[in-house]
């Protein structure tokens, strides 16, 4: 078995993108949140991503339709069936030929509360692993200045998996940041101003790092602008690829050309919609 092949069969599956690292570029993560406290054999993680369609993100962009297109085929759906098949089969393909992964969601789980470890000097279930570091590490993309994370293929529009696997696999470079101009306008998007340029932290990989807004979670949690509330426990945070700050990037990285994949007509198509605190109309 070689990256190549694996690769392949990822793309059978249905993934739209997949890239491999070496886990050695990630053992200087804190033991709650490095893949080795998971399966001390490993070698690699394999981030692998389903495109969020452009168009499940129309109805929030035109403000019409919130609830239906983009909960579902761009997250809910595209995460628990579409992105879960594809993990699976990969993970039974690797297993078919004498090889354990460990299949993971792409979890984004910042503050979740842990458990009691099993025994003294072992980190507390549960091991989280930072999606946003495994994809970078795996060449993927980068996290912007807005918190998303970015690929060349498709901007903010994708779910990952991740499996960690046994099988000593060619790893790809890590992701050198490039993508994100620190342009501005998710931070100018966002009726609420949770998004703080002037307090950015640098973001990323060890060595690959980037400036990220500091973000006011509390005011993102009571977002009305395309934000999804989701249950504690499977994210911390909102969903924010369907709003105002995601959406604003999408449309900026079109604009000038950062996105590979291409459409025939511009994102944007009419004047943005804002709604406040209280939900009501601001714009
Ligand atoms: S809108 Fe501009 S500054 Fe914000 S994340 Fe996108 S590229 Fe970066
Ligand atoms: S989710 Fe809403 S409140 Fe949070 S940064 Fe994005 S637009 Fe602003």
């Amino acid at each position: 078995m070689n990256a190549q092949e694996v690769k392949l069969a990822a793309r059978q599956f249905g993934a739209d993108l997949v890239g491999i690292a070496d886990l050695k570029t990630l053992a200087y993560l804190p033991a709650r949140e490095n893949p080795y406290s998971i399966f001390p054999q490993a070698t690699n993680v394999i981030v692998i991503g389903r495109k969020i369609p452009r168009g499940s993100l129309r109805g929030i962009e035109q403000g019409r339709e919130m609830d239906n297109s983009f909960p579902q085929f761009g997250f809910y759906a595209l995460e628990d069936n579409l992105l879960a098949k594809t993990t699976y089969d990969l993970t039974i393909w690797f297993e078919a030929r004498g090889y354990e992964a460990v299949p993971l969601f792409a979890y984004d789980c910042d503050g979740q509360e842990v458990g009691v470890p099993v025994a003294p000097g072992k980190p507390a279930p549960n091991v989280m692993l930072k999606y946003r570091i495994m994809a970078q590490a795996a060449g993927l993309g980068e996290t912007a200045l807005n918190g998303l994370f970015l690929t060349p293929e498709f901007g903010p529009r994708q779910r990952f998996a991740m499996l960690l696997t046994d099988a000593g696999l060619e790893s790809d470079p890590p992701f050198q940041p490039h993508i994100c101009n620190d342009c501005g306008k998710c931070v100018q998007a966002c009726p609420l101003h949770a998004l703080n340029p002037q307090d950015a932290q640098p973001a990323g990989l060890a060595g690959y790092e980037r400036p990220q807004a500091a973000r006011n979670n509390i005011l993102c949690r009571r977002c009305q602008n395309g934000a999804v509330l989701t249950n504690y426990g499977r994210f911390e945070t909102v969903e924010r690829t369907a709003a105002a700050c995601s959406r604003a990037c999408i449309q900026a990285l079109e604009e000038r050309g950062a996105c590979q994949e291409k459409f025939t007509h511009r994102f944007r198509q009419s004047a943005t919609w804002q709604r406040d605190i209280n939900g009501q109309s601001s714009k």
